[in-house]
């Protein structure tokens, strides 16, 4: 696909931030050459001249999208009609055999399983990943871990939005060389952009990628601060997990839990997420959910990156597997919110 030099202004700005389509995956933040844009509020702003280099427009995902051009990249070839969910080798059921993992992850602990043991083994020196702030309850914040302890602090599911992407500064600070990106369907995106930009700088270091899968992302103020702190009153400090099966779940500290249906909760999605085609991170070297599962992640393996990691661990005795047919409601759940999901956002 050949890109003119845009700028900022005429490409990003107008296109994608002024149209409110913009949710903040940080991409053209960290590829800005002249570091003319910095992340303020989930979006990019412009601190001085931009010099019309046409970088940044080029690994959007809301600008441009060549989706088919982009699975040629990562797999070779276009999906064919019937693959509703992407281009994949195998489906299955997961679970890590971790009694810590499995105590503080948000379905079968596969992430924070599979990104350990290539810390473990060398694979990779750093992970870019989602913590919480200390500043403020239950909100997320990119982080690059370096260590399983740190991973682990990192399991479990915040349903406002972290760019991890943002990470990756660190990683350059710290001379990390060989990373895990872990993130939404949306930052995935943006990595095979900057793959199919050439940008190796950043992608060189990526040795793999797990795709969360995603409906949507919800605002901090309208979820966290409005509903759950004001309407349920529920101190945001006392939050010990979320989770979505059916409804939003709310579990405190001393046990309590609370509960929002999902109509009721989707007054609090971010507008940005409205126009996302991606349920279930359909580039990514592996996606992962928890689709009505309780304690298992629904694993999809879809390239050879993601099969040799996946299989070394199921090898090592780190994870173990069912086959995915057994949950025959989560994979019907998985083709319905992907169809839907493309549906919506070609009507949004
Ligand atoms: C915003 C959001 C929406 C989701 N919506 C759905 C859905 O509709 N249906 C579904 O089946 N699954 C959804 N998921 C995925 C699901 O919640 C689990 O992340 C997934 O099943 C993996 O579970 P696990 O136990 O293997 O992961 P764990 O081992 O618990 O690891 C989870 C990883 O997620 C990362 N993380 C946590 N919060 C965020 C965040 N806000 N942004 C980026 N990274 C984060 C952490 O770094 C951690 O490494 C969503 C996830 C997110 C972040
Ligand atoms: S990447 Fe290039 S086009 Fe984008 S803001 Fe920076 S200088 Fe301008
Ligand atoms: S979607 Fe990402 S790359 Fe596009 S303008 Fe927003 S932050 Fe930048
Ligand atoms: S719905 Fe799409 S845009 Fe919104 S957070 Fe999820 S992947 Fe990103």
């Amino acid at each position: 696909m050949s890109y003119p030099k845009l700028s900022f202004e005429e490409s990003l700005l107008e296109k994608v931030v002024l149209k409110e389509k913009c949710m903040g995956c940080s991409a053209c933040v960290l590829v800005c050459p002249f570091v003319c844009l910095e992340y303020h509020e989930e979006k990019p702003k412009l601190v001085k001249k931009c010099e019309v280099c046409g970088i940044c427009p080029r690994v959007c995902p809301r600008f441009k999208w060549p989706l088919s051009d982009l699975e040629k990249l990562v797999f070779g070839r276009e999906r064919t009609a019937n693959e509703d969910f992407g281009v994949y080798q195998h489906l299955v059921l997961a679970q890590t055999i971790d009694k810590d993992v499995m105590s503080s992850c948000q379905d079968g602990g596969v992430v924070t399983a599979l990104v350990t043991f290539a810390l473990k083994n060398g694979t990779i020196d750093g992970a870019l990943l989602s913590d919480l702030r200390t500043d403020k309850p239950f909100f997320p914040t990119p982080v690059l871990a370096t260590t399983p302890e740190e991973v682990l602090k990192c399991a479990g599911t915040r349903y406002t939005y972290s760019p991890n992407l943002l990470a990756v500064q660190e990683a350059f600070k710290q001379k990390t060389q060989s990373l895990a990106f872990v993130g939404t369907p949306c930052q995935i995106q943006a990595i095979r952009k900057m793959e199919a930009a050439k940008l190796k700088r950043f992608t060189n270091k990526i040795k793999f990628t797990i795709g969360l899968m995603c409906t949507e992302s919800f605002t901090y103020e309208g979820l966290m601060e409005k509903h759950i702190q004001q309407t349920l009153g529920v101190n945001l400090h006392d939050i010990k997990r979320m989770n979505i099966k059916g409804k939003v779940i709310v579990t405190t500290n001393s046990g309590d839990v609370k509960t929002i249906s999902l109509a009721e909760a989707k007054r609090y999605t971010r507008k940005s997420c409205l126009p996302c085609t991606d349920f279930s991170a359909e580039l990514a070297d592996i996606s992962v959910g928890g689709l009505g599962l309780r304690g298992w992640t629904l694993t999809i393996i879809r390239t050879e990156t993601g099969r040799e990691l996946f299989e070394a661990a199921v090898k090592a005795g780190l994870i173990k597997t069912r086959p995915a047919d057994e949950e025959k409601r989560a994979l019907s759940l998985l083709v319905k919110l992907s169809k839907k999901k493309r549906k919506t956002a070609g009507s949004s």
